[in-house]
């Protein structure tokens, strides 16, 4: 533990954030969940499922408004690797077991947190919990790279795209747990691991204690970790333009508009505000900026087509 500095640490394939900008993205997701959960006031538990989850349930215990009293975190390794159980009431018993001899308790609101994408695992995890614990209601929160990859329903799903790095790139926090050690108490580790040799850990609860009294870009940390290299700089481009298609494509509900052409020169105007645009937005229909509507024009996030 040396305080901030630049990680010389593995990122895996290079995307559009830097190790700051996944760093960034964690913490004020983690602090947007965990405030949404106890601003309900009632008492909850988180339950982490796992590594997919496990930065962002550190950075939660970090932040200055957790309150365990209110809303407590636990860690319970879990893994089923996309596998259907044969015996699932068999599997529930044996983690069960496991659940009385670690005196773990769940409040009755339970929030189970985990990346999902057949659903197998978060299912099989909510159903030893309710198997061990009766009286529980789950919520259960999706933390997924992209949109659509869960194929189960969800309550939520939050799309943030460096999660790969935190499930799969970064050094594990938590242990894996399979059903064939379900027997074997020993390897039911409910508790982070090797914290303290963490360099990603260690700048996560750093700015997580601090947050959002000041914010993630304003820190040491992230200034010095958000090297924007050639390669960073042109994938963030494309990501940009990716993302203003999607937000086209959101609020105009996928929707396009057929404009009014009008000739020489070439220019669009809308059937309902029947505003003119210049010479530029036929040549570039897909930049939205160049059409401008009034401010209540339902065409106003619709594609000219
Ligand atoms: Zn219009």
């Amino acid at each position: 533990m040396s305080g901030p500095r630049k990680l010389d640490i593995y990122f895996g394939i290079v995307t559009h954030q830097t190790i700051g900008d996944s760093i960034r993205e964690l913490i004020e997701a983690s602090f947007e969940i965990y405030h949404n959960i106890k601003c309900k006031g009632v008492p909850t538990t988180i339950v982490c499922g796992g590594q997919s989850p496990a930065y962002y349930c550190l950075a939660m215990m970090n932040f200055s408004i957790f309150n365990p009293d209110l809303v407590n975190i636990v860690i319970l390794p879990h893994s089923k690797g996309g596998k259907k159980a044969i015996n699932q009431i068999y599997e529930n018993e044996l983690y069960c077991e496991r659940l009385r001899e670690k005196k773990i308790n769940l409040r009755q609101n339970v929030v189970i947190i985990d990346g999902v994408h057949s659903g197998t695992g978060i299912l099989a995890l909510e159903s030893a919990l309710k198997y061990c614990f009766p009286y529980i209601t789950t919520t259960k929160i999706a933390i997924n790279a992209q949109k659509g990859i869960s194929e189960i329903r969800v309550d939520q799903e939050i799309i943030l795209c460096s999660e790969p790095k935190f499930s799969d790139v970064f050094p594990r926090l938590v242990v894996s747990y399979y059903p064939r050690d379900f027997i074997d108490g020993s390897k039911f580790i409910t508790k982070f691991i090797e914290v303290d040799t963490n360099p990603i850990a260690e700048m996560i609860i750093d700015i997580a204690c601090n947050y959002p009294k000041i914010k993630v870009e304003d820190t040491e940390w992230y200034k010095l970790n958000n090297d924007i290299s050639e390669e960073v700089a042109s994938k963030k481009v494309i990501e940009l333009q990716r993302q203003k298609v999607e937000e086209i494509q959101i609020n105009g509900k996928g929707k396009s508009f057929i404009p009014i052409i009008l000739c020489n020169p070439k220019r669009f105007q809308c059937p309902i505000c029947k505003t003119i645009t210049g010479t530029a937005a036929p040549k570039n229909p897909l930049d939205l900026s160049l059409f401008s509507h009034r401010y209540d024009c339902p065409n106003k996030y619709r594609i000219p087509n």
